[in-house]
């Protein structure tokens, strides 16, 4: 990793930082200015929120530097089951979507009164579940379960600019697929556009020739 580059990844790295920071004193922005902004950036840049500024996706960061630091083993879920596994997400935006759709025919209390008293319990067990599955497998609740991460994910495909592959000179060592948390096959992608992609730029930090750049994205080409 050149200096430039893991310089990059230094200041990911305290910007997430701050913003747990701001989650544990207070200090965060109002969630009003956040979604404001939200929609035009990820138009623009892609789903930087996820791999910037979630706390829940810098915790699992930082859950897989501590997995790597006591040296337990890590996971990488094959990109023939990947495929499959990384559409959960969706399923589950598609299923809170619709639950959220029956809640309103239905009246509001009905869909409230059946989780009441259940759903704090059930969000702690959630997300304690997923820190310690992250000790094994890379941002294991973006990749699987986040219904957020699934919505702009949908919008991001849409975006301006993406990371780029040099085609001619790539070799296809896999490095930048190997770093990507969220499992994407960089190394065989001309250009990098997948909605799963949390713009945390881990890829282009890891490449050993600099071959990944952020770039503005081509049209797609009329079959
Ligand atoms: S790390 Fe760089 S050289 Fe290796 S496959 Fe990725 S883009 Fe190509
Ligand atoms: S493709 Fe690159 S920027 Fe996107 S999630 Fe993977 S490592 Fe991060």
């Amino acid at each position: 990793m050149s200096k430039k580059r893991s310089k990059i990844q230094v200041l990911r790295f305290l910007v997430q930082a701050v913003f747990m920071a701001g989650l544990i004193f207070s200090f965060t922005p109002n969630s009003k200015y956040v979604s404001q902004w939200m929609l035009p950036s990820i138009l623009l840049l892609g789903v930087f929120f996820c791999g910037w500024v979630c706390q829940l996706g810098a915790a699992q960061d930082w859950m897989a530097k501590l997995g790597r630091l006591l040296h337990l083993p890590r996971v990488r879920v094959p990109q023939s089951i990947q495929r499959y596994l990384q559409l959960l997400r969706y399923a589950f935006y598609l299923a809170l979507t619709m639950g959220l759709a029956i809640e309103l025919l239905q009246g509001p209390k009905n869909y409230a009164m059946m989780w009441h008293g259940h759903l704090l319990t059930l969000a702690t067990g959630i997300i304690i579940f997923f820190l310690l599955l992250g000790l094994f497998i890379d941002r294991p609740f973006c990749n699987y379960f986040c219904t957020g991460g699934a919505r702009q994910g949908l919008f991001s495909v849409l975006r301006i600019f993406g990371i780029k592959r040099d085609t001619e000179k790539c070799r296809q060592c896999g490095t930048c697929t190997r770093t990507c948390p969220m499992n994407i096959d960089v190394a065989h992608t001309d250009f990098v556009r997948h909605p799963n992609c949390i713009g945390c730029l881990s890829c282009i930090s890891s490449c050993p020739k600099g071959y990944l750049k952020y770039r503005l994205m081509p049209r797609r080409k009329k079959k």
